[in-house]
């Protein structure tokens, strides 16, 4: 792309990567590091290749905080002026994506940016109660294959616990799928997918474990966790705000009466595994599926780099948000007001280089 370095604000799409430490499986096959980080500089070097990104979180030292607060943070402030926003995991399988979402919450692990973004938005609605009243509601999707499946429904959500220990392997039949609709405004909606009112954190936390468990698995070579789906998880804020609008020094009111009501969304997106297709091997069907996800995560690649580009975006190049399911899931939160951060999640090890310089070469596009 063009950009190069400068001027962030302006940019709808920030990058960041995240570099996971080698992990039990890679030192037990004896592994090296192959990835580092400049000292100082938001910048990763793998073989003769460097990069330079927004952010880097390296493989040791960095807090899980410092990536939420740098990143995130802002995203979630922003929903509160009514900008939606999206935040996607992109890598490898085994990368670290559902790692660093927090997508999976696993007991005591609550250190992934889901989490995260819980916390920080029940602080901010308890100290805005006074000014505004505040609803939250939740979805939680997944896009398998072009489809999108409603990860919240509850009656798929019986189905795994009477199928009891099989989780997620259990095919449910269950509804018609979700179908994208867009209204005359440009809003995206789901219609068919169940959304949930939360008023508690608890209940958040709720949503996003019954979902987690819910999500589709399949087994690969790379991995036998669900890798081939994309899980969106959606949290929709809207507020009423109880005090007159604010007056500019020229007596003009910053927002008009009927602006007292705003209504924004964020998606924390964990992307599909990025490996080729020809890795999973396998067979004809699987081969299908990997076609499938790459075609979501090729237009999105094809997206933000039209959004990332401003001459292109001045010049009014087109934005192909209709080439997948998940850029046109995605598309009122991708560009216009809206604010985008995308995390490349890398393993160090030399054995993942091939794939980690893709992963790099993807997220160095998306700037
Ligand atoms: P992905 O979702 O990309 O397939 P995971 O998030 O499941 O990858 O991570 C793969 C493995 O690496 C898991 O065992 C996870 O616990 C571990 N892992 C990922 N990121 C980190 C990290 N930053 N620190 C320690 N372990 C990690
Ligand atoms: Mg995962």
């Amino acid at each position: 792309g063009g950009g190069g370095g400068g001027a962030a604000e302006d940019c709808c799409v920030k990058v960041a990567v995240h570099i996971r430490p080698l992990i039990g499986d890679e030192r037990l096959q004896g592994c090296k590091d192959c990835v580092f980080v400049v000292h100082g500089k938001p910048q990763v070097q793998i073989g003769s290749h460097s990069f330079t990104f927004d952010r880097v979180y390296g493989s040791s030292g960095s807090p899980s905080s410092a990536m939420f607060e740098e990143c995130v943070s802002p995203l979630v402030d922003g929903l509160f002026q009514g900008y939606n926003a999206t935040v996607l995991a992109y890598g490898q399988t085994g990368s670290g994506k559902t790692y660093t979402m927090g997508t999976a919450v696993k007991d005591g692990q609550q250190s992934g940016l889901i989490p995260q973004v819980m916390n920080a938005l029940f602080g901010k609605i308890e100290s805005l109660k006074h000014q505004a009243e505040f609803q939250l509601r939740v979805s939680f999707i997944e896009i398998l294959k072009e489809e999108v499946r409603d990860l919240l429904d509850p009656a798929s959500t019986g189905k795994l616990e009477a199928g009891n220990g099989n989780a997620g392997k259990v095919s449910v039949p269950g509804k018609p799928p979700v179908q994208i609709r867009e209204a005359s405004n440009g809003v995206i909606t789901l219609a068919g997918s169940t959304e949930i009112d939360v008023n508690t954190q608890t209940e958040m936390a709720a949503c996003l474990e019954q979902g987690s468990l819910s999500r589709a698995t399949g087994s690969t070579n790379m991995n036998n966790q669900s890798s081939r789906s994309h899980a969106i998880f959606t949290i929709t804020l809207e507020q009423m705000r109880k005090l007159d609008p604010i007056i500019t020094a020229d007596g003009s009111p910053i927002e008009d009466m009927n602006e007292d009501f705003l209504c924004a969304k964020l998606h924390l997106v964990d992307l599909a595994g990025s490996e080729r297709a020809k890795r999973t091997g396998s067979d004809g069907l699987r081969f299908k599926e990997g076609v499938h996800i790459n075609k979501g995560l090729l237009a999105l690649g094809n997206v933000i780099s039209a959004l990332g580009d401003e001459k292109k975006r001045k010049e009014g190049v087109h934005v192909p948000y209709r080439d997948s399911k998940l850029t046109r899931l995605l598309q009122d939160s991708l560009g216009g007001n809206s604010r985008t951060v995308m995390i490349a999640c890398i393993s160090p090890a030399d054995i993942n280089a091939e794939e980690s310089l893709n992963t790099l070469k993807y997220a160095n596009r998306a700037r």
